[in-house]
């Protein structure tokens, strides 16, 4: 008979890590596991992503995302200074380079103000002082944007629940789920987990898991991949910091930005294309189930539809190095082609409901035994101590 947890989470990603030190720290008590099928914690989203600490500038007031994100990036940065995890307040700069961005950088600054973020506007003369290199009309600063080092966050976050004595599973994959009376039987292809709750954190297969559990999720993952180049070292010092364009408010992503990364790195990214397979970091990776699925979903038709036009460019952007190096020299026209290596790229969990709306917020939904984190993109790295936070005390209303 194996002991029954408290509660289990699915996926040592950085939000199931958080979430699990959540409940560690609101009652030591608590028995914990964590389940990840990769040998290492934050192996997907988390280890493939900007490393950017966002500020709440681009959320809908009164949005989750809204909320977290302010609060989540300053707890993330508090965190990474107590554990000697690399972290700098660098700001950030979001520049308009064509007169009709010009209302949509306005509408930024009111978001940004009406999130309590600190927003500066900079001429192009104080856009100059602060980014040589940077060509734009008008720019938001953004000076509590900065950059840390996620997957080092993960690590000290299983390295703190350890000591507590939290069942830590690397390379454990769920694989089914079964009622026993009160208790839920996690099947993994290392054996049984017994629990009492579960979270589901699973990132790009959270509706997967969602299904195992029982539930319907009201959207579904379409994995988005965004690929980086990242520059030579002799052009690193291109910018000084964070450089972002002003986002299409039609879409879910930021844009490709020139991020300087806390290990000294420039990189130039992440564009948005469709991958082929849940983890499918490259053109190469595909599955066929996956595109099945694709074909058969509505949602994605009426998508398609909708963006087709925004889509073809970015996968010509993709495959042709020439476009994606055109699209970035609008914020920095010194960059050249032979300045960009290719980088690692991510796959970002964006869902998707039926009728083709991609859901813009963080999206939890919880019955008796569980709680399935169904909408975890950026900032949900930035707000992932707070996500945490959240559900951690979901889990405590059901237990008082
Ligand atoms: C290209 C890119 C750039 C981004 N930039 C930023 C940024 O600069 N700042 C920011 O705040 N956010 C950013 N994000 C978003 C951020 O990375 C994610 O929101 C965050 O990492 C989500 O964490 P997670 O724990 O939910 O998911 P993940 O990190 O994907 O973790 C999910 C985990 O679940 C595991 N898993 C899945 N299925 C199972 C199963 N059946 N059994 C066991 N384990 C399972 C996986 O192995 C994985 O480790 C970016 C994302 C991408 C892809």
């Amino acid at each position: 008979m194996t002991a029954t947890h408290d509660v289990t989470i699915i996926g040592g990603g950085i939000v199931g890590l958080a979430t699990a030190h959540a409940l560690s720290q609101a009652d030591p008590r608590c028995r914990i596991a964590v389940l990840d099928k990769e040998r290492h914690w934050g192996a997907h989203q988390t280890g493939h992503n900007s490393g950017v600490i966002h500020s709440g500038l681009y959320y809908a007031p009164g949005s989750a995302k809204a909320r977290f994100a302010r609060a989540g990036g300053e707890a993330m940065y508090r965190f990474c200074a107590e554990h000697g995890i690399p972290v700098q307040r660098t700001g950030k700069v979001v520049v308009a380079t064509a007169e009709d961005q010009l209302p949509r950088l306005a509408e930024l600054a009111r978001r940004g103000t009406a999130n309590g973020v600190r927003v500066e506007e900079l001429d192009s003369a104080r856009l100059r002082e602060r980014e040589p290199n940077v060509r734009g009309l008008r720019a938001l600063l953004v000076p509590d944007a900065g950059i840390t080092d996620f997957p080092a966050v993960c690590r000290t976050l299983a390295e703190l629940l350890a000591e507590r004595g939290a069942d830590l599973r690397p390379s454990t994959e769920l694989v089914g789920v079964h009622r026993d009376g009160a208790e839920l039987v996690l099947a993994t292809d290392r054996g049984e987990v017994r629990t009492r709750r579960a979270v589901n954190c699973a990132g790009l297969h959270s509706d997967v898991v969602a299904e195992l559990a029982g539930a319907t999720p009201p959207a579904r993952i379409l994995p988005f991949r965004g690929e980086y180049y990242e520059t030579t070292s002799f052009r690193r010092d291109l910018v000084n910091a964070l450089v972002y364009p002003v986002p299409d408010p039609a879409f879910p992503f930021l844009g490709v930005h020139l991020t300087r990364m806390v290990d000294g790195s420039l990189h130039v990214g992440p564009n948005a294309v469709p991958a082929l397979a849940r983890e499918g970091y490259d053109w190469a990776t595909w599955s066929g189930e996956h595109l099945r699925r694709l074909v058969r979903d509505p949602g994605l038709r009426v998508l398609a539809k909708e963006y087709w036009r925004t889509g073809a460019a970015e996968i010509a952007r993709s495959v042709l190095k020439p476009l994606f190096v055109r699209a970035a020299r609008q914020l920095v026209p010194d960059l050249r082609s032979r300045d960009l290596l290719r980088a690692e790229a991510g796959v970002r969990a964006q869902a998707i409901t039926p009728d083709g709306t991609l859901v813009d917020d963080f999206l939890v939904v919880e019955d008796e035994h569980w709680v399935h984190v169904l909408n975890a993109p950026s900032p949900a790295a930035t707000a992932s101590l707070l996500i945490g936070e959240d559900i951690a005390a979901r889990i405590g209303a059901r237990d008082r």
